[in-house]
């Protein structure tokens, strides 16, 4: 089955009220994509209701990621900070299941900002046992989770997909993949083409993003090696693009990745560009079997 092709939410609007919801997801169709993937990071207030609705409309399907904050962190140490994370993954859990979607991914297994110290072996266990919880819970709703690497900027739980295979193995549950992003991969892998390897039987979801995090092509990302890498592993997971300027302001999202600078200004053109951009290359590496 060829993969999903998809764009995060915030390439239209940081504001997801039910406007902002439909409009995002109308806007993400238009411009080619299969798959839209919200940012969940107030799953409390998400009207995950008129997700369903316009996600049905359009005939797309529904992803949703986040990031923890620090209140409310499965890899702390205080209870009381690990159950808020807790509340929090399971609020959003239930969300994803409302609007009808099946994977939920991104930085779950920690609080997703700069951290002043490496995390303690109580913290990984309570982060271990948190996930293990969540992913039995996803599977009785029918959702999917998957654990996205990140940079040693935001996290400090792992950083490599080496890393997250390690984590993974503790957490010992098939309904948990890996989820790598190329602009993190950038930052911290060997290269873009091993740890598709290296991950590839645990791999579940990917985000397609350039070094700047703006147009595609127009950074130090090596895409050559990333679409080689997902066509010869057989890769049929979602695959999706994630970009962010300062045109479009989320209040929880833009300042924790550090979104200072304006690297595009046109959603649609970068939306359709990024769309283009994918296919082409995934349909020119599907090629390489003929040779
Ligand atoms: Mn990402």
């Amino acid at each position: 089955m060829p993969s999903l092709i998809g764009c995060h939410a915030l390439v239209w609007t940081g504001e997801f009220d039910a406007a902002g919801i439909t409009s995002s997801v109308e806007r993400t169709k238009a411009a080619g994509f299969d798959l839209v993937e919200f940012p969940l990071m107030d799953p409390y207030t998400f009207d995950a209701a008129t997700a369903r609705k316009a996600l049905g409309d359009a005939d797309l399907t529904g992803s949703a990621s986040l990031g923890l904050p620090e209140h409310a962190d499965i890899s702390s140490e205080d209870p009381a900070v690990v159950a808020a994370g807790v509340d929090l993954l399971r609020t959003a859990l239930d969300r994803v299941a409302e609007m009808g979607g099946t994977r939920l991914c991104g930085v779950l297994y920690g609080s997703m900002r700069k951290h002043m110290a490496p995390l303690s072996e109580r913290g990984r266990a309570n982060s271990v046992a948190a996930i293990r919880d969540l992913a039995g819970r996803a599977a009785a709703v029918g959702v999917h989770l998957s654990l996205e690497v990140v940079n040693r900027y935001e996290t400090n739980v792992f950083n490599t997909g080496r890393g997250a295979l390690a984590y993974l193995d503790a957490v010992a549950d098939t309904n948990v993949s890996v989820h790598l992003d190329t602009y993190h991969m950038n930052i911290e892998e060997s290269d873009l083409f091993q740890p598709f390897l290296d991950t590839s039987e645990r791999l579940g979801y990917v985000h397609i993003g350039e070094s700047h995090r703006g147009y595609l092509g127009t950074g130090s990302v090596d895409f050559e090696s990333t679409f080689r890498a997902l066509a010869r592993t057989g890769y049929d997971g979602p695959i999706v693009f994630e970009s962010f300027s300062s045109a479009v302001v989320s209040p929880t999202l833009s300042n924790t990745l550090g979104i200072w600078r304006n690297l595009w200004t046109d959603s649609e053109d970068l939306a359709a560009h990024a769309n283009r951009f994918i296919r082409d290359h995934i349909a020119a590496v599907r090629t390489i079997d003929l040779h």
